[in-house]
């Protein structure tokens, strides 16, 4: 009787038996910071139990960006903070989403 933690497809063995499963979740959002509000679904597979972790989708407050082939050009003079390239696309309509084009990280423009 093991118990086996899943995520995105990938299996994550016991870290600690004397954890609950919130604990580990809590671990676990260090390395996954959108795990620390995931559902948790417990599954038996054989003697084992599996919790699998899924992201919460529709958070209340929570806005996500638009698909990036929506996006439009970033206003000219924008630079992506993480490589400096200025193929940098934006949210339309007042979103506050960046895409780099070049390292294809997204940040948020602060104010
Ligand atoms: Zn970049």
């Amino acid at each position: 009787m093991a118990r086996v933690f899943v995520y995105e497809g990938r299996e994550f063995p016991d870290p600690d038996i004397n954890r609950t499963v919130e604990d580990i979740k809590t671990m676990m959002s260090d390395f996954f910071p959108e795990l620390a509000n995931a559902e948790v679904k417990q599954v038996e597979r054989g003697d084992d139990t599996i919790f699998e972790f899924q992201k919460r989708v529709g958070t209340k407050g929570e806005k996500k960006p638009l698909p990036p082939s929506k996006w439009v050009n970033a206003p000219e003079g924008t630079e992506c903070p993480y490589c400096g390239s200025k193929d940098v696309s934006v949210e339309p309509q007042g979103g506050r989403w960046y895409g780099c084009r070049e390292c294809r990280k997204l940040w948020q423009k602060a104010g």
